[in-house]
């Protein structure tokens, strides 16, 4: 089933993408297996999925370690700085990177580990009061100041837009951290990256968001069936 799953899901990315004459290439699928055993990791590993997303910190620590070791693990859950250290020590990046203070504490641990990390800037494109996320206003002046630190390299813009029944009413907030990247690409904010990657779409709207750009897409529920415990 998940492998199937998978399939067709990878069609709709490919299928979405040359539509509007993008590459399907060009665009990552994250599985996002939250809440779901390791099992599932396993299972949609097996058919050729390497990329995983996790939104809390101890739970992706114990699956990364029974995980088989070729999988990558994006973390995509609310990161509090305390949890800092193990976000270092055990993913590949962090998609929700959302202020100075966690910027700098990554930072530090990952200089203790001596190694480097790619993030992303979550950007609250809604103004939403109910998601994380920085304010598009406020993300030139930290992408600024994340970028004095050695050991992340800021790739690129994620977003999580107010829920919307309808996916199409999520297309002018695709279009907006699509701008917004482009505009922080101009003034040389994103030097060391040639294309800013924008990690936008979910189940019910990824194919929209591809259509306006997304090279990231976080897809659990139309993979894995739905969770077990609401949010
Ligand atoms: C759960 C989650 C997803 C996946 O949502 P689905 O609707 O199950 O595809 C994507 N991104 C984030 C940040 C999430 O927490």
């Amino acid at each position: 089933m998940i492998a199937e799953n998978i399939q067709r899901i990878k069609n709709q990315i490919a299928n979405t993408a040359i539509k509007v004459n993008r590459s399907p290439d060009d665009i990552k699928l994250v599985a996002v297996s939250k809440r779901f055993p390791v099992e599932k990791i396993t299972e949609a590993h097996a058919a050729g999925q390497t990329l995983f997303g996790e939104n809390y910190i101890q739970e992706m620590q114990i699956k990364r370690q029974q995980a088989p070791p070729s999988a990558i693990f994006h973390f995509i859950g609310h990161l509090q700085s305390n949890k800092a250290k193990i976000a270092a020590a055990t993913c590949d990046m962090i998609e929700t990177v959302d202020g100075l203070k966690l910027g700098k504490a990554l930072n530090n641990h990952l200089q203790t580990l001596d190694k480097t990390m790619d993030v992303l800037i979550q950007v609250n494109i809604g103004n939403d009061a109910k998601k994380a996320g920085v304010k598009s206003s406020d993300t030139e002046e930290l992408l600024i100041k994340l970028n004095d630190l050695p050991r992340i390299r800021v790739c690129g813009l994620m977003t999580m837009p107010p829920f919307e029944e309808d996916p199409e009413l999520s297309r002018p907030y695709f279009q907006n951290l699509r701008l917004l990247a482009e505009r922080l690409k101009e003034k040389d904010l994103f030097s060391a990256i040639e294309k800013p990657e924008l990690s936008m779409g979910m189940s019910g709207d990824f194919h929209i968001a591809i259509e306006e750009g997304a090279t990231i897409v976080r897809v659990g529920t139309a993979i894995f069936g739905e969770r077990l415990l609401t949010e």
